[in-house]
């Protein structure tokens, strides 16, 4: 499989290329030159087969230009050896043609291991093969940085230096990151806010002397590699609830649209998907841009599901891309629309093409906490805010009868204990193999928002990682 940029001025790649990279040369976002099918009986063949080779299946011809196929099946294998649940992503239901997909078994109790776990072997196995080291530098405020960590952990060619915002996470999010005393992981409590985190990533990478020496890459959603792991879950909740025989819809709180995105990319490939259903909370950007055509930035609200506090949804741009022709002009037009007056109007072809596919709904902060009660109170469940996002922006909508309702649970209900609290009374526990978090020691640097400061710290960590 070959990958096109969005923008349509990088070079063409392959998935390794593409995985080490993660941003196109132009600004783009790569995405696949076709979509490999799934047959009707590859799919029937699916519903007794474990996640992992299932997920070796259907990720395989985006890949095969790269692995032979067993050498694959043992990478994806290696992958998901640390899930607390062996079916990985397992459905369970909460009413009449009403399930939850359980995707946060995995180290972080977030579905971004789903993903991240994957990237894991797949960065040693291009590493080892380039012999070549990188450091990969991200931003959180959150669940990326402690995904990215738990994958990338104790791995020879990669040093990971995570910044989040000085005293701005929640204790469980802290300790995930700052109890992992590995020697390649480096914690940075940055002096401000999340956004000059981000906005220190973003200047660390235009230095360009500075990136070539440290080597340095990312790991955010816009990497394809994430995007292509979460589409195996569509497919295997799919399978098991009557596909290809019967459709299946899916709500799925969002906000990077990277998840949401894989469940049209598993559409593409012959999954029968009757609705996609975008759940937004009070950030609202996609359910507007939906309703309006029009794609407008209003400021970022904070809520008690902060990993869908987002203004702009980067992986937007590759429905954009698709559904406009795959009109790389378009994109750019709209990007730099974006960029000067923080809104653009999206084209006819795109919008009558996004609207075939997709639906959206919006839950604030009174119907997501009604939502965790009623799922408490129907199914003796307890659920976190975002998966109850998913819930009350999907119910919010008209279904059709006969075709099955899966909302993504997206994070463990221990990560969010405070909001869980607050609408059933009841505290989740931390699952056993985090019982005693509060009690492991813990490492970070505190450093100031300071260019020269954080480079200089990453470089001396660097040197002394490799
Ligand atoms: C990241 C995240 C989301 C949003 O997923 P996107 O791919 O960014 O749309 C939803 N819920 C949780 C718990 C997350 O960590």
């Amino acid at each position: 499989m070959r990958y096109v940029s969005t923008r349509g001025d990088a070079p063409i790649l392959g998935f390794e290329d593409v995985l080490l990279k993660g941003l196109a040369n132009d600004g783009g976002l790569y995405w696949p030159e076709t979509f490999p099918q799934l047959s009707e009986d590859q799919l029937r063949g699916f519903v007794d087969m474990p996640y992992v080779q299932v997920a070796a299946e259907v990720m395989y011809p985006f890949v095969a230009d790269c692995y032979e196929r067993a050498e694959w099946d043992d990478l994806v294998k290696d992958a998901y050896k640390h899930f607390a649940h062996a079916e990985v992503a397992p459905l369970r239901q909460i009413g009449a043609g009403e399930w939850l997909l359980e995707l946060f078994h995995g180290p972080t109790l977030a579905f971004k291991d789903v993903a991240m776990q994957l990237l894991g072997p797949l960065f040693d196995r291009a590493l080892e093969r380039r012999d070549r080291h990188v450091t990969v530098i991200g931003a959180t405020s959150g669940d990326t940085g402690s995904a990215a960590i738990e994958a990338l952990r104790g791995r020879d060619r990669v040093s990971v230096v995570i910044m989040h915002p000085h005293n701005r996470t929640s204790d469980v999010q802290r300790r995930q990151m700052t109890t992992v005393l590995d020697g390649n992981i480096h914690n940075i409590a940055l002096e401000g806010t999340f956004d000059d985190c981000q906005a220190a990533v973003k200047a660390m990478f235009a230095h360009e002397s500075f990136a070539d020496k440290v080597g340095m890459t990312g790991v955010n959603s816009i990497n394809w590699a994430r995007v292509m792991a979460q589409t195996v879950y569509y497919v295997t909740a799919a399978v098991a609830l009557g596909a290809p025989d019967r459709a299946v819809s899916f709500a799925v709180p969002t906000g990077n649209f990277g998840d949401i995105l894989a469940g049209y990319v598993a559409k593409r490939m012959g999954v029968p998907i009757d609705q996609l259903i975008i759940a937004t909370n009070e950030n609202d950007i996609l359910e507007r841009a939906l309703k309006t055509g029009r794609y407008e930035k209003s400021g970022v609200v904070a809520t008690d599901s902060p990993s869908m506090d987002i203004e702009v949804s980067s992986n937007f741009e590759r429905l954009l891309f698709e559904t406009g022709g795959r009109d790389a002009g378009a994109v750019k037009r709209a990007m730099s629309s974006l960029g000067q007056s923080g809104s653009f109007t999206i084209e006819e072809q795109a919008l009558t093409a996004i609207r075939t596919d997709f639906d959206a709904a919006r839950a604030d902060q009174k119907a997501m906490s009604a939502a965790i009660k009623q799922v408490s109170s129907d199914s003796a469940c307890l659920i976190d805010p975002h998966t109850a996002v998913g819930i009350a922006a999907g119910r919010s909508l008209p279904h059709k009868d006969g075709v099955p309702m899966v909302y993504l649970s997206t994070a463990h209900p221990a990560k969010f204990p405070v909001a869980v609290n607050e609408a059933t009374g009841q505290t989740p526990d931390l699952p056993p193999h985090m019982a005693d978090l509060f009690e492991r020691e813990e490492r970070f640097t505190v450093l100031p928002n300071d260019l020269g400061a954080l480079e200089k710290f990453i470089a001396d960590a660097v040197a002394g990682d490799a």
